[in-house]
């Protein structure tokens, strides 16, 4: 008997990855499963009609905690065991208690570079670069097969350095190569964080008002550069009680900005400290009004803030008067296909109507064309099976041998 791979679901799509190996005894495990991207908030029974549910799994392992990654733990039973580093597990469990869906099933959590045994699998987990924290690339070994699964990653970010180190010295003998391809054909900036510090720094600088920037609280990359760029333009970082959370449930895991550094404040508005204190948080919400100011503070001084923005943040704001104005600018640093979505439309608008010019300064969480490419053949594997992208099949020079699948498709290795 051979080892059986399966990817129910992500061959030919961004995102939503669920991908079961079997082993000849009868141990299967996961490695992710994520939500689709296309799928709506509301969808529920998304998890792939070829997964086998009627047996309980060996494990299921949880690469990085973005919902395309994860999103689906809530249609498994409680008892599959999951597997995740250690700050996913917080930061899956948080984004539960905020949704009102924290996860039940019993979670083990691993150490970068040690490996460890769930059935007969043997796993070894590698931090790598990616947009979410705490990311990992998963090594697979099971009766003298060896895969290697990257997950997601990039090799600009600032956790690049671990990316180079791993291709400069590869794991031997590879036998397939999950890797993810979501920027093939594409344009997206893959402009290293450094570079994005110093454009937003120029930005602050020119700018005579506040200067609104959207990102997503858990890009903690992204949050660094922002605070970094805030301290060389002498401005101050305006967070949210959602993102001070996260800086501070991370703090133990490596130096990141926390709510009461020089620079940052923590804007507390009412729609957001009532989620808290209905969430039985009040003392959250407390502790961090000591660091804390009221939007309408942001109406004076505006040359020294640069601002957290989202959908629900900009309706507190216009609550407390707060509009944006000509001598204001904004910077949309996320996908820009967002924008395209009713939060990123209503965000633009609102801008539009104050007259505020739009700098959108943002790189990829994602590996560029060329980094895939470097990656790929750094790791010499037998068979590269594609995943994750969408331009597998129109972008496919230089790449080792491609082994391409169809989702649900059996593959013997
Ligand atoms: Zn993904
Ligand atoms: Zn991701």
């Amino acid at each position: 008997m051979a080892v059986q791979l399966t990817v129910h679901r992500a061959t030919q799509e961004i995102g939503g990855n669920c991908i079961e190996l079997c082993a000849s005894n009868g141990d299967r495990i996961f490695l992710d499963v994520g939500r689709p991207l296309h799928a709506g908030n509301d969808q529920q029974d998304l998890l792939p009609a070829t997964v086998d549910r009627s047996r309980c799994a060996t494990a299921v392992i949880i690469s990085h905690p973005h919902q395309d990654h994860y999103g689906l733990l809530n249609e498994l039973s409680l008892d599959w065991p999951v597997y995740c580093g250690k700050a996913t597990e917080q930061l899956i469990q948080m984004t539960g208690a905020i949704t009102g869906s924290t996860l039940g099933h019993s979670f083990h959590t691993w150490a970068s570079g040690q490996p460890f045994m769930v059935g007969s699998f043997r796993i070894t987990p590698f931090l790598t670069d990616h947009s979410a924290f705490d990311a990992h690339m998963l090594l697979i070994e099971i009766e003298g097969k060896r895969l290697l699964y990257t997950g997601d990653f990039r090799a600009h970010g600032r956790k690049a350095s671990l990316v180079e180190a791993f291709m400069d010295a590869p794991p031997p003998d590879l036998d397939v190569l999950l890797m993810e391809g979501t920027n093939l054909g594409s344009d997206k900036p893959c402009t290293p964080e450094s570079a994005l510090e110093d454009d937003f720094r120029d930005l602050f600088a020119r700018t005579a008002g506040r200067v609104f920037v959207v990102w997503s609280a858990q890009n903690i990359d992204r949050t660094v550069t922002l605070y970094r760029a805030c301290l060389k333009a002498g401005r101050t970082l305006v967070i949210d009680l959602y993102t001070a959370e996260v800086l501070n449930m991370l703090a133990k895991y490596g130096k990141i900005p926390q709510p009461d550094w020089k620079q940052i404040n923590v804007v507390i508005t009412s729609a957001f400290a009532r989620m808290y204190r209905n969430t039985g948080r009040s003392d959250f919400v407390e502790r961090m009004a000591r660091n804390g100011i009221a939007a309408r503070a942001l109406a004076g001084t505006p040359g020294k803030w640069v601002v957290m923005l989202r959908a629900s943040l900009m309706r507190d704001f216009v609550r407390a008067g707060i509009e944006p104005c000509a001598d204001d600018a904004w910077s949309w640093s996320m996908w820009r296909g967002y924008l395209t979505q009713p939060d990123g439309k209503s965000i633009s608008a609102w801008f539009t109507n104050g007259g505020t010019p739009a700098c959108h300064i943002h790189s990829s969480g994602h590996a560029s064309a060329s980094d895939l490419r470097a990656f790929a053949n750094a790791m010499r594997p037998a068979a590269l099976v594609p995943i994750h992208g969408e331009a597998w099949d129109r972008d496919a020079e230089g790449f080792p041998p491609i082994k391409r699948i169809l989702d649900g498709e059996l593959l013997l290795i």
